[in-house]
């Protein structure tokens, strides 16, 4: 038996989602963080930060479907957190007031 059936047994599904998958909801998403907007095919840059966030947190019981899966970056996606939310939009409400906190202490910073 091969190894990876082996761990799949004993561990369940792997906690890493393939590329193909990935790369399945980012076309749906047309590559852009749903939380942000920030264009993975705009720069290099942006599409290395891109990944693949649980609308329904995975550590919640949130299921790895199309339907509970969206693009985000990195900053987003850790912003959400593992919080819960009724819909996708309170999630979208509470990631962009999150970014606008970072973002007025990142202008206070930089007001010098
Ligand atoms: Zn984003």
């Amino acid at each position: 038996m091969a190894l990876k059936q082996l761990r799949s047994i004993i561990f369940g599904p792997s906690l890493h989602m393939s590329r193909d998958e990935a790369m399945k909801v980012f076309g749906r998403d047309h590559f852009k963080c749903q939380y942000c907007g920030l264009d993975g095919l705009h720069h290099f840059e942006n599409w290395l930060v891109l990944t693949i966030d649980h609308v329904h947190p995975r550590a919640h019981g949130g299921a790895r479907k199309m339907d509970n899966l969206v693009t985000a970056c990195r900053p987003c996606n850790l912003m959400k957190g593992k919080h819960i939310f009724a819909s996708f939009e309170q999630a979208k409400k509470f990631v962009l007031e999150k970014r606008e906190e970072w973002h007025k202490l990142y202008r206070e910073q930089t007001k010098a």
